[in-house]
């Protein structure tokens, strides 16, 4: 069983299809999402009728919240904050509604998922370093975790001797006594340099983990976000994916 791990799309239809099109070559068994399918870009609600038909399911994000009034967009830095504005008034009220009934976790098949972090899940912590990891590895108890939120890909490892390593997210096969926090990058706005979708498949029969970059027009969605009357900042770094 080959399954595509999608996350923070971000309302960037475009990234998302060109992604869909990638997992159709992949002949994969199924779809799911770690959140923030809306927030940045200029289709959320497309965004959202396409997860919502596709996937076995869609956590929440901290955008997704935001845009329903579920979490406050207090802590978001002004042009995100911008960006949950305009993003409320697009939603129509299925959407509204399909936002608001996302579920925080996620146990299912023998691995555990999340949008930020098992610590405290309502809180949106990031797992950027083996600090925030050593943390979150105790809140969970499956071998592995997938989480996004951070934009970042990232394996990271907990040996038995309780020592957390960097693994390569482009291909990790997972270790029976080990287990693993995976971020499996952004769709719609990555931010490790490399301006490329990205998704992740976990082969589950195989317990690998491949992350895969996809090409998109990244100018016509910035030509939308402008359009849009979205703050410019979120067209400019599309091109140099941060
Ligand atoms: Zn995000």
């Amino acid at each position: 069983m080959r399954i595509a791990i999608l996350s923070d799309i971000h309302a960037n239809l475009e990234a998302l299809i060109a992604v869909l099109e990638d997992i159709e070559k992949q002949d994969l068994d199924a779809v799911l999402c770690l959140g923030d399918v809306v927030g940045y870009g200029p289709d959320p609600v497309e965004c959202i009728n396409t997860m919502k038909t596709i996937s076995l399911f869609v956590l929440a994000g901290n955008h997704d919240h935001a845009a329903v009034d579920l979490t406050s967009a207090q802590d978001f830095n002004p042009v995100a904050r911008a960006a949950v504005e305009w993003t409320r008034r697009q939603l129509d009220e299925p959407a509204r509604a399909y936002l608001a009934s996302l579920p925080l976790t996620r146990q299912d098949l023998g691995v555990y998922f999340v949008h930020g972090s098992p610590f405290r899940p309502e809180e949106w912590n990031y797992i950027l370093s083996a600090a925030d990891a050593g943390r979150a590895f105790d809140c969970f108890e499956e071998p592995v975790c997938f989480v996004g939120h951070s934009h970042v890909p990232l394996v990271l490892e907990l040996g038995q001797d309780g020592r957390i390593r960097y693994r390569d997210p482009y291909g990790t096969v997972f270790q029976g006594d080990r287990r693993y926090i995976v971020n499996v990058g952004s769709v719609g706005q990555p931010r490790d340099g490399d301006p490329r979708a990205a998704y992740g498949i976990w082969d589950r029969t195989q317990k690998a983990f491949e992350l895969r970059r996809v090409a998109y027009d990244v100018q016509s969605v910035q030509r939308k976000i402008l359009q849009a009357g979205l703050p410019p900042l979120l067209a400019y770094r599309l091109a140099y994916g941060q």
